[in-house]
């Protein structure tokens, strides 16, 4: 039997979350979630996932839209078995009570603080951590690319200390809300950005300090990484250990990728559902090691690189596979992340 997986706030991050679910031969969707009626209700309709209003308060508006829904949220918790809970940050407490009520685990996303779930995941580094529980956080997209790179680094050479610059994309392509903007704005303006707090609530032992910028654009962050490592290594030796991770891509500006417009295409032309990039994107050509310490630049696809570690942590708390490696590969796989 597949495992039931309900998605709560069908937006950028749980429409591409479903997506993923629905491709995974262990999980299924039962059904996702919207306020309103929207073009995103229809299509979820179309690609066949029982849509649900969040609320009594919101059945009127689909009726009227003429968007046939299934029931309510709380009629859908009773189906499922996991709720990822991709609702725009903030709404955590309230709903806790709604899904304990339920007695269905759920997983929140990176907008939410560490202290709601009391367990932050990423599927490197504590996949074993997170084996049968019932609340889980996917960290954001920011601090999810962070894990990916130190904790790989950490494994092979111990992390002394690392220092990262952040240039956020200050909206999402399809948000009309927050742009569009001409400026960088300092994010927060005085030390540290949530990113290295975050990074800690995964890997307690790094000495990391992050300092991030908004910046006008949509397509991507960048970070600026400055690494002290506890044992020497080669430039050649971190982009081979590198080109082990399952979710670190290597590209190479003599390949004439060298932006993250570029970066962005590279998916595209890869057949990429959405053009999304789910690995970090990390520049072969700009790792350097300088007077004894590692840098580089990667970017990240804000839009999707937390949704493999979403489809990872339903089969840890659901214990549908025990072993990480195992589950990332199968995901992977899945998604046709194999080139
Ligand atoms: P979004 O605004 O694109 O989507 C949120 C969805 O939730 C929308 O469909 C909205 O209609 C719906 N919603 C709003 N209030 C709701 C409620 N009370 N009940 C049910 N549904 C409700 O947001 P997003 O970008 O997908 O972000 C979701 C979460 O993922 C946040 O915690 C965010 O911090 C995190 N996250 C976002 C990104 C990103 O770059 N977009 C990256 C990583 C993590």
């Amino acid at each position: 039997m597949k495992a039931k997986v309900a998605i709560n706030g069908y937006g950028t991050i749980g429409k591409r979350v479903a997506d993923a679910v629905a491709a995974q031969d262990d999980m299924e969707v039962v059904g996702v979630v919207k306020t309103r009626p929207s073009f995103e209700a229809s299509i979820a309709k179309e690609k066949g996932f029982p849509l649900y209003a969040a609320a009594k308060e919101n059945l009127e508006d689909f009726k009227k839209s003429k968007i046939e829904v299934s029931g309510t949220l709380e009629e859908l918790l009773d189906e499922a078995d996991i709720v990822i809970d991709a609702t725009p940050g903030d709404t955590g407490e309230e709903y806790k009570k709604l899904y304990q009520k339920h007695d269905v685990k759920a997983i929140w996303q990176g907008g939410e603080d560490h202290e709601l779930t009391e367990f932050s995941f990423n599927s490197e580094a504590n996949y074993d951590d997170a084996l049968g529980r019932n609340l889980a956080r996917v960290v954001s997209c920011n601090t999810t690319g962070l894990v990916r790179v130190l904790y790989a680094l950490d494994t092979a050479y111990g992390v002394r200390k690392a220092r990262v610059t952040l240039m956020r994309r200050a909206a999402d392509p399809n948000d009309i809300k927050t742009g569009p903007i001409n400026a960088l704005v300092p994010d927060p303006i005085k030390l540290p950005s949530h990113h290295g707090p975050d990074v800690n609530s995964i890997l307690p032992d790094i000495d990391i300090t992050t300092m991030a910028v908004k910046t006008s654009t949509t397509l991507m962050h960048l970070h600026a990484l400055n690494i002290e490592l506890k044992k020497n290594c080669a430039e050649d030796e971190i982009i081979k250990l590198f080109g082990t991770r399952p979710r670190i891509r290597l590209v190479s500006s003599r390949d004439r990728i060298r932006s993250t417009a570029e970066a962005m295409e590279l998916a595209k032309d890869m057949g990429r559902p959405r053009g999304d990039m789910w690995e970090n994107v990390v520049w072969k050509d700009s790792i350097s090691i300088n007077k004894g310490e590692l840098y580089f630049f990667q970017a990240i696809h804000q839009e999707s690189d937390v949704v493999p570690e979403n489809v990872d942590a339903i089969r840890a708390m659901l214990e549908l596979e025990t072993q990480g490696n195992k589950s990332i590969k199968k995901t992977n796989y899945a998604l046709g992340m194999t080139s």
